[in-house]
């Protein structure tokens, strides 16, 4: 099988396994475990943040995140396809007791007149406030996109005293693709996630940077959750494995990722546009193509292609470094066949 429903389905390699089994541990309820402290350090470095807090999933960092950056009964404005708002099951709202209100853009985008239009920051009795604005870099379900205009959106939230909220599961894929710094997008953030376990390799983890006040606070909020480590660095140093060897080979994702969409281009005109495929993720429309996203994933499934379905019409096909450009290339031959 070819496994392309995501780029969480890795297995750590024998190397990673390696560091993980002769990592240094301690209890991390004590703040005593440190590979889990170094990882913390590195990532907060790398992000140009104070401090980290290694999370168990990327739903949790972006839960407790945003709770540190909006009060119970506060709202967080998003794009209506985002993670926080689509595919944490309503944690935000279960659990931090936070509502969202969203504006839609092609491939997730930052739509700067619209999130002017959202902000309300004080409006008298009637309204909710807005504490933050939350975004998706790259974005998911935007089919992997980077985010052009976070930049000016960093500017007018920083004008208004507003935060920014950045999940960033995927911001090593930005920074591979732009050349720009990861800390170049996250420091203009005041609460940034971002996971080790989706195209970097590492079996479990993402992990959570803000201030050093921030961070003191969601960690409390971590062990309230039932979510305190103990001897956590056996993950953590499948994280510092994979910071230090699987971040520039992002780009064979994405290459790979591209040479899909042209494919399916080919295939089925107007499913994709290829040059609007700039990560690692590609997100077919199959509108046009008279076939159900059901069908297709079935028929690519029997033909050793695992694939997914994320919308009514819409595919999604993920690289990862367990998907070889061969494998990608035989994946594309055969969703090829079943869309033409
Ligand atoms: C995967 C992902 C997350 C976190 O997912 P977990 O499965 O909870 O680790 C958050 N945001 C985005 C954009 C993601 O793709």
């Amino acid at each position: 099988m070819i496994d392309l429903r995501s780029d969480t389905v890795t297995r750590p390699s024998a190397d990673m396994l390696a560091a993980m089994t002769s990592a240094p541990l301690g209890d991390d309820v004590y703040g005593e475990d440190p590979t889990v402290n170094q990882l913390e350090e590195t990532v907060a470095d790398l992000l140009g943040h104070e401090a980290g807090l290694f999370t168990v999933t990327g739903s949790l960092a972006n839960l407790l995140g945003v709770r540190a950056l909006v009060p119970p009964g506060g709202e967080v404005l998003c794009e209506s396809s985002a993670h926080i708002a689509r595919a944490e099951l309503g944690g935000h709202a279960a659990v931090n007791g936070v509502t969202t209100r969203t504006w839609t853009a092609p491939s997730g985008q930052i739509d700067l007149e619209q999130i002017r239009a959202l902000i309300a920051p004080d409006l008298g009795p009637y309204f909710v406030v807005t504490s933050a604005v939350s975004v998706e870099n790259t974005h998911n379900f935007g089919g992997g996109a980077i985010q052009h205009g976070y930049d000016a959106l960093a500017d007018e939230l920083e004008a208004r005293g507003l935060p920014l909220h950045l999940d960033g599961a995927r911001l090593w894929n930005a920074a591979v693709a732009t050349g720009r710094t990861p800390a170049s997008y996250a420091s203009r953030a005041a609460a940034a996630s971002v996971c080790l376990s989706k195209g970097l390799g590492a079996p479990v983890g993402s992990v959570l940077v803000g201030s050093t006040e921030l961070i003191r606070e969601a960690r409390v909020w971590r062990k309230r959750l039932g979510a305190g480590w103990r001897q956590a660095g056996v993950l953590a140093a499948a994280g510092l494995y994979a910071l230090e060897h699987n971040v520039a080979r992002l780009a064979e994702d994405q290459a790979n990722a591209r040479a899909i969409a042209q494919v399916l281009a080919d295939a089925a005109p107007g499913s994709v546009k290829p040059d609007q495929v700039e990560t690692n993720i590609v997100v077919a429309d199959l509108a046009a193509t008279g076939k159900t996203v059901a069908e297709v994933v079935e028929s690519a499934k029997a033909e050793g292609v695992l694939i997914g379905g994320v919308g009514a019409t819409q595919l999604r096909v993920v690289t990862h470094l367990d998907a070889s450009a061969e494998d990608c290339r035989k994946a594309a031959a055969v969703l090829a066949s079943i869309l033409s």
